[in-house]
């Protein structure tokens, strides 16, 4: 990585929680397409052997040849993988079929956990992206540990639900290990709430609780529970393109603007 100048070096980013459906691959692409819209160049790894970031980006079978497997295996360059979205500069590598053995195969292979950071550091020079979003499955093995050891910072999505801050130790834990072990500078980014209910009183308790614990890790922006989003994927858009004026999609452009804030004052401290 050090061959390249720290302004054009993107910043990787981890979209993590090893809990399920709270939000991870909406976070991923409708924060990649508000960065996109400002003009930044933007890609998307997709991680999770479901695909999810790959269909909900409308990206048919025919385009997922060359995935994310591939790079972590060394039988594809970052590049040979990337695929152009419909959004303009959004570009994404996707995920394949056989990525749900990749958890197995790696196991044996050398430099397990970091096959992901070497194929990036590796092309980095000729992918002029300011940001790599790295969409993580729903687990805390080998494919995760690959994004955490391969970004600079971990954004967690935490579905405003009783026991949310329980699963999410588990993370905080892991996260731990892979800076003593692999990756001295990772840090949690930033923690956002998802599917947030005003109607729900459990909701606030949850979203109260989390400040308590996490403080100013906490983005401000609070992404609520809103149909639009949900719909969005099976028509292959983000909910930014699909219907620009909801809720959703105004939550996510209020948080790229956070996220664009927070490492403003990054750079400066
Ligand atoms: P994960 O990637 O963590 O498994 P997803 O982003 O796929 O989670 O979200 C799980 C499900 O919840 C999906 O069907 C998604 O469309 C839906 N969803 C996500 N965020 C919202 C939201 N703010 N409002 C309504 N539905 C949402
Ligand atoms: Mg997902």
């Amino acid at each position: 990585m050090n061959t390249v100048s720290p302004t054009r070096r993107p910043r990787v980013m981890a979209i993590a929680n090893q809990k399920g459906g709270v939000g991870k691959t909406t976070t991923a692409i409708n924060l990649a397409t508000a960065m996109a819209a400002v003009r930044k160049k933007v890609l998307i790894v997709d991680l999770d052997p479901q695909g999810n970031a790959s269909t909900g980006l409308g990206i048919n079978r025919a385009n997922r040849k060359v995935s994310s497997y591939h790079v972590l295996m060394g039988e594809a360059s970052l590049d040979q993988a990337v695929v152009k979205s419909d959004v303009p500069g959004l570009d994404l590598v996707p995920s394949g079929v056989d990525l749900a053995g990749a958890e197995l195969e790696l196991v044996s292979v050398a430099r397990r956990e970091s096959r992901l950071r070497d194929a990036i550091s590796g092309r980095l020079a000729d992918m002029a992206y300011d940001y790599i979003y790295i969409d993580c499955p729903p687990a805390l093995g080998l494919l995760t540990l690959n994004a955490l050891v391969a970004s600079d910072k971990v954004l967690v999505p935490l579905q405003c639900e009783f026991f949310a801050l329980e699963g999410v130790s588990h993370l905080v834990k892991t996260i731990e290990r892979v800076k003593k072990a692999f990756n001295p500078d990772l840090d949690i980014q930033g923690i956002v709430l998802t599917m947030f209910d005003r109607r729900n009183n459990l909701s606030d308790a949850v979203a109260a609780d989390v400040r308590g614990y996490f403080g100013a890790k906490v983005f401000d922006t609070v992404i609520p529970r809103n149909v639009r989003v949900s719909e969005a994927p099976s028509h292959g858009k983000p909910v930014l393109l699909y219907d620009l004026r909801s809720q959703g999609a105004q939550a996510y452009v209020h948080l790229a603007g956070e996220v664009l804030k927070r490492e403003k004052q990054e750079v400066r401290a």
